[in-house]
């Protein structure tokens, strides 16, 4: 099986170009027809001679996924399911913001990290996506608003979809390095967001890497008994380690630091956890700060339900009198399957039925 271009750096590309006895200026040509011209078959690159066209060919296939299915939701939201080239799915989502079109890539098929509650835990990592698999599913994101024509740019990521980023580092971070490069898709840094579950050694390897993106922990709970029950990663990273990684990144990049709460009633939205989630973070007050999330029912998790209105707010000022920057996410698509995995692992389901039905 050929890789797909897009899992090279331009870096990567270029050494590629040497090697073929090319010129230098070759490799910017290719990356201009794959970032800025989004050519769809290596043949539209029209200014190569044709034995690097055929070199090209040889080596790389362009898109490795496939379309499975496209939902669209009424306020914009559009979720896709695409297939790898080993038949597994994954899935990714278009949000419609107002500051421009945001896109939630997957960077693993299933997650190892098993959180309570969260649907992409429910199936156990089969494997990482090479970068190129995690560029494509901008490209096709961005194929979708070309094909219209009406000249829309994703601007945003977000690396929220399935899977643990930092446990996919190397992929992940030439990802990054993709979309961001200012002569491809140039998606600024600082519309980047990594999402983890609070990987401390990675943390700190990412505040060395040099690049401007931002970072969220997802942190759901203020104590370690309270996250080890629902997030078993605090096991081996306690709040201890998770937050001396944090101040290790805030220190070297003085950037700030996101974190996410999902809100589960009477689990961790009381009064008492606002004021304990307060006292954590009292000494980055200025260099953080707190995502209120609604919880997304999962099926498989009815242990878990979303937090009334009232708690949110009444965590949500707690926090604000305590001097905690703090935001209650808004949501999107909640008339489709919107949740974290749950189209995947919908549809899988519904595949699982037909090949049981199939079977009988
Ligand atoms: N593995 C990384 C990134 C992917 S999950 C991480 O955990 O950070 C992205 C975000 O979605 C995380 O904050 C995660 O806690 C949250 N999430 C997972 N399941 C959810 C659910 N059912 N409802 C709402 N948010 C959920
Ligand atoms: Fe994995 Fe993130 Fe889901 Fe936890 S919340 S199981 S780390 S994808």
């Amino acid at each position: 099986m050929k890789p797909s271009i897009y899992g090279l750096t331009r870096q990567q590309l270029l050494d590629w170009v040497l090697e073929q006895g090319e010129q230098k200026f070759r490799a910017d040509q290719i990356w201009d027809w794959l970032y800025t011209k989004r050519v769809q078959r290596f043949e539209e690159m029209s200014n190569l001679s044709k034995a690097l066209l055929e070199r090209l060919e040889d080596a790389f296939i362009l898109n490795p996924l496939k379309q499975r299915i496209v939902q669209e939701s009424a306020d914009g939201t559009v979720k896709y399911l695409f297939e790898l080239p080993d038949g597994m799915l994954i899935e990714t989502v278009l949000m419609r913001q107002h500051y421009g079109l945001s896109v939630c890539v997957t960077t693993q098929v299933g997650c190892n990290i098993g959180c309570t509650f969260c649907a992409s835990g429910l199936i156990k990592k089969q494997r990482d996506l090479n970068a190129g698999e995690i560029v494509s599913q901008i490209m096709l994101v961005q194929k979708y608003f070309d094909d219209r024509g009406l000249g829309e740019r994703v601007s945003h990521v977000v690396v929220m979809g399935i899977g643990e980023p930092f446990d996919n580092y190397k992929n992940v971070l030439n990802f990054l390095r993709t979309v961001n490069d200012d002569k491809g898709l140039a998606i600024g840094a600082r519309h980047i967001t990594v999402s983890t579950s609070g990987l401390a050694h990675k943390i700190k390897e990412f505040a060395n890497e040099g690049i401007q993106v931002n970072l969220a922990v997802s942190l759901h709970a203020p104590n370690n008994d309270l996250r080890s029950s629902i997030m078993k990663i605090n096991r081996a990273f306690p709040l201890e380690k998770l937050f001396e990684a944090i101040d290790y990144y805030i220190k070297t990049t003085n950037r700030r630091v996101t974190f996410e709460y999902i809100m589960l009633n009477q689990v961790n939205d009381g009064i008492e956890q606002a004021e304990e989630l307060a006292a954590l973070l009292k000494n980055i007050k200025k260099l953080s700060y707190v995502n209120l999330i609604p919880y997304n029912p999962v099926t498989e998790h009815d242990q878990y339900s979303r937090s009334p209105r009232e708690r949110v707010m009444a965590f949500y000022d707690t926090l604000k009198k305590n001097g905690i920057n703090c935001v209650i996410r808004q949501e999107h698509g909640t008339d489709i399957d919107a949740a974290c995995g749950q189209l995947r692992s919908n549809t899988m389901k519904k595949d699982a039925a037909k090949a049981a039905v199939a079977q009988a």
